[in-house]
């Protein structure tokens, strides 16, 4: 039986009148049952993480204010669906929960990563739980299942990796139900470690959670639904004239994400690469618009870029000259396992330099690299042109970086499907549109 996976993203279950549109889609999209995850409501998350913070620093009033808040907000959805009484049962321990979760955040004046992401969890399946209610309701043969059940990671809270041979066997318990025509609804982002413990796959990571499920149950079929019109040749909110890219290849994908391209969380390409289904990038706002489809390989002959990506909130960390490359190593494989994100590294003649984001116990290394001799400066971002003609031809880009006005622009390499480098932060918003004005919309094929 070929399998199909829907992911519907935050906004695109945001609202009631989102959530009955995606209801609309999982019908008609999975006629003989499959998977869909899901996000949590938007803007949820940043809730539970602000309320976390609160709790951590003393400061139960506010944290208790945004519990109730996520509370309210979940019951009005609820009530304007109809599903009030549905959900209430489900809801009531998750709840419990939260408040538990957030008055030991409170007594111990701090939440480990482990509490944090047992917090998180609960955005995940008040979501979740509420769209498998709605589904019964729209009458698909809809069921809940928790992801922990499925998908396994190592124990590396706030940002999980997957351990795909344990995931692979675990997700067979599912089996059945999906042999049975069940549409099964889940959470997405939130995963099972190896004490049991609940874990996240970092922020975004629901597109993973999709991936990896697509893969552990071989789908034929992954498709990603969010609210635009599937990957753009820019981030909208910098490019309001970014257009639809019709197809792009996996490498393509690869790369958008991986330099910053939200749409798709930069660990959710690996799983369609080594899996090989297709992968689907719609807009639950318009169902039958325009959409993306990512293919193992695309063909480019004579192509330039097709999309621009870039990621802020970089830290730039050189070494001194003289330092020796066994060193430098140690440092970069200390800072990532420590949970930081790199984004290039360029060692040469010129020193060492490693571009890289930084967060929780990360930033504790970098402090004592710097200590130690290496000087780290804030400020930064990444900026890509993507686009397989670049394999072969990487002129197009290279010309259009050439004629402009990049504040501090050092090349950070070509290889591949890109061609990336660094410039200040404060140079994006002019930056971002004029490279996309210069190469990427004559090139972009039209959708
Ligand atoms: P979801 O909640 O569905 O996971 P996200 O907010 O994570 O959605 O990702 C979708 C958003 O990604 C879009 O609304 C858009 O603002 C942003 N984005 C950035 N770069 C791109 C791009 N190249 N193509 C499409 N969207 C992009
Ligand atoms: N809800 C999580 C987040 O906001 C995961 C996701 O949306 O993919 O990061
Ligand atoms: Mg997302």
């Amino acid at each position: 039986m070929t399998l199909t996976l829907l992911k519907f993203g935050g906004s695109s279950v945001g609202s009631a009148p989102a959530l009955r549109r995606a209801a609309a889609i999982a019908t008609s999209e999975l006629p003989l049952g499959g998977v869909v995850v899901v996000s949590a409501l938007k803007g949820t998350t940043d809730r539970l993480l602000e309320a976390a913070l609160a709790a951590g620093a003393g400061d139960p009033a506010s944290a208790r204010a945004r519990a109730e808040a996520i509370r309210a907000h979940h019951a009005e959805v609820a009530d304007e669906l109809g599903l009030s009484s549905a959900v209430e049962e489900a809801w009531g321990p998750l709840l419990h929960r939260l408040d538990a979760l957030l008055e030991g955040m409170s007594l111990f004046g701090g939440a480990s990563p482990r509490a944090k992401d047992e917090l998180l969890s609960v955005g995940e399946s008040l979501s979740a739980r509420l769209v498998a209610a709605l589904f019964v309701q729209s009458g698909l043969p809809a069921r809940f299942r928790d992801a922990r059940e499925a998908l396994r990671t190592d124990g590396r809270h706030g940002a999980a990796r997957p351990h795909l041979a344990a995931t692979r066997r675990a997700a067979q318990v599912w089996k059945e139900d999906l042999d049975r025509g069940a549409v099964l609804v889940t959470q997405g982002f939130i995963a099972q470690g190896p004490d049991g413990a609940t874990t996240t796959l970092g922020r975004g990571g629901s597109d993973t959670s999709a991936t990896l499920l697509g893969e552990a149950l071989k789908a034929a079929e992954v498709q990603i639904w969010t609210d635009v019109d599937g990957v753009l040749s820019a981030d909208p909110s910098l490019v309001p004239s970014a257009r639809p890219l019709s197809r792009l290849s996996q490498a393509e994908a690869a790369a958008l994400s991986g330099f910053g391209a939200k749409v798709l969380h930069a660990d959710s390409l690996a799983p369609a690469s080594r899996s090989g289904f297709r992968l689907i990038v719609a807009n639950t706002l318009k169902a039958g618009g325009a959409r993306t489809e990512v293919l193992a390989t695309r063909d480019a002959e004579g192509e330039g870029p097709v999309s621009v990506a870039y990621k802020e909130g970089l830290t730039l960390l050189r070494w001194p000259l003289d330092a020796k490359l066994p060193e430098v190593l140690r440092g970069v494989q200390e800072l990532e396992e420590a949970g930081a994100l790199r984004y290039g590294f360029i060692s040469g003649p010129e020193g060492h330099a490693l571009a890289l984001r930084a967060e929780g116990s990360a930033l504790a290394v970098l402090a004592r690299l710097e200590e130690e001799g290496a000087e780290a400066e804030s400020g930064w971002a990444v900026v890509a042109l993507v686009g397989e003609g670049l394999r072969t031809d990487p002129r197009p880009a290279l010309e259009a970086l050439a004629g402009l006005k990049a504040p501090s622009g050092a090349l950070l390499g070509s290889g591949g499907v890109s061609v990336a480098f660094l410039t200040r932060e404060q140079s994006l918003p002019a930056l971002i549109p004029a490279l996309h004005a210069r190469c990427v919309s004559d090139l972009a094929p039209i959708a």
